[in-house]
């Protein structure tokens, strides 16, 4: 039998990892390569548990590291500290992604795909139609619940024109009213009550050195800024104690109200105030502080850290 290829998304996945990585085994199989097979490095959230029982998929196999020389597929990231452990040591042949290319280094000729779209699902479906493959409805749904994650049901800044023909044509094959699918899809991602706190900072969290310091932007979505404001006291101490087991010297906890497209952060770390007022020239109070119009971690919240810290 032939050697399997692993595809998969990074660690704490969210809809785009997971649905991208099952939609390139389908276009892996559909162009003849059939021995890729899906995996994922981390639990499913709710919004991607909603998408899959609706489609009654299973959720991908879980692995936690891979031998060396293993081939590897990797989609909606790139960068090894976001990777699976052993990943230095792995055969990455193909690449396809959206965000910044950081931290990666391979020994030989790969396949890269980058483009600066909202989603990976978006590159995905191009590939379908540059390869003349025919989309039907479950990989239709799929990669449509990738775009209105990771766009926010088009909202983001991250959205580009490509998002956004690459939803309605979806939604058109699928069948499916988008606005209504994609709102029921967001609010079941928000159910955060049955989280700890420890699991709430944990739940998409994301790591990023500069300086030889590790920091953390870490987000949640919700439809009540409020509900989440109500834990503040244990999440700052479960935040505090992170960041001693880890190292970390700053902390951003970011809660988007999805609905009304803004955020409130949680800043936790030593120069938190000025750095925050430098980025976004706010103040903190009681550690936190109001980001109109703020959703994208990306686009919006990383480069301004990234660059005042
Ligand atoms: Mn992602
Ligand atoms: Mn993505």
């Amino acid at each position: 039998m032939e050697e399997k290829i692993l595809i998969f998304g990074h660690k704490n996945p969210d809809t785009d990892s997971i649905c991208s990585s099952l939609v390139k085994q389908i276009l892996n199989n559909k162009n003849g390569y059939k021995n890729s097979k899906a995996v994922r490095l981390g639990n499913i959230n709710k919004e991607t548990q909603y998408v899959l029982s609706n489609l009654g998929i299973e959720q991908p196999e879980f692995i936690e590291k891979i031998e060396e020389g293993q081939k590897v597929i990797l989609v909606d990231h790139n960068e090894f500290n976001q990777s699976i452990e052993g990943i230095e040591k792995a055969k990455i042949i193909e690449v396809v992604d959206h965000h910044r290319i950081a931290n990666i280094q391979t020994e030989e000729p790969l396949y890269y795909t980058a483009k600066p779209y909202g989603c990976t699902s978006t590159i995905l479906y191009k590939e379908f139609i540059q390869d003349g493959i025919e989309i039907d409805r479950t990989e239709a749904i799929l990669m449509a619940s990738a775009i209105v994650s990771d766009t926010l049901l088009l909202k983001s800044p991250t959205t580009t024109e490509y998002d956004k023909k690459a939803l309605e044509e979806l939604g058109k094959i699928a069948n499916i009213n988008i606005q209504e699918y994609g709102l029921e899809m967001l609010k079941a991602g928000t159910d955060l009550d049955d989280f700890s706190e420890e699991e709430l900072i944990k739940l998409d969290a994301k790591l990023f050195e500069k300086n030889g310091k590790r920091n953390v932007i870490a987000q949640v979505n919700t439809v009540s800024i409020e509900d989440i404001l109500k834990r503040q006291e244990k999440l700052e101490q479960t935040i505090k104690k992170e960041m001693e087991t880890k190292e970390i010297s700053l902390f951003v906890f970011a809660i988007t109200d999805i609905l009304n497209s803004n955020s409130e952060i949680i800043v936790i770390g030593n120069n938190a105030n000025e750095i925050i007022q430098k980025a976004f020239g706010k103040k903190l109070q009681n550690n936190r502080t109001f980001l109109e119009g703020v959703v994208s971690r990306k686009k919006q919240i990383l480069p301004e850290i990234d660059k005042n810290i």
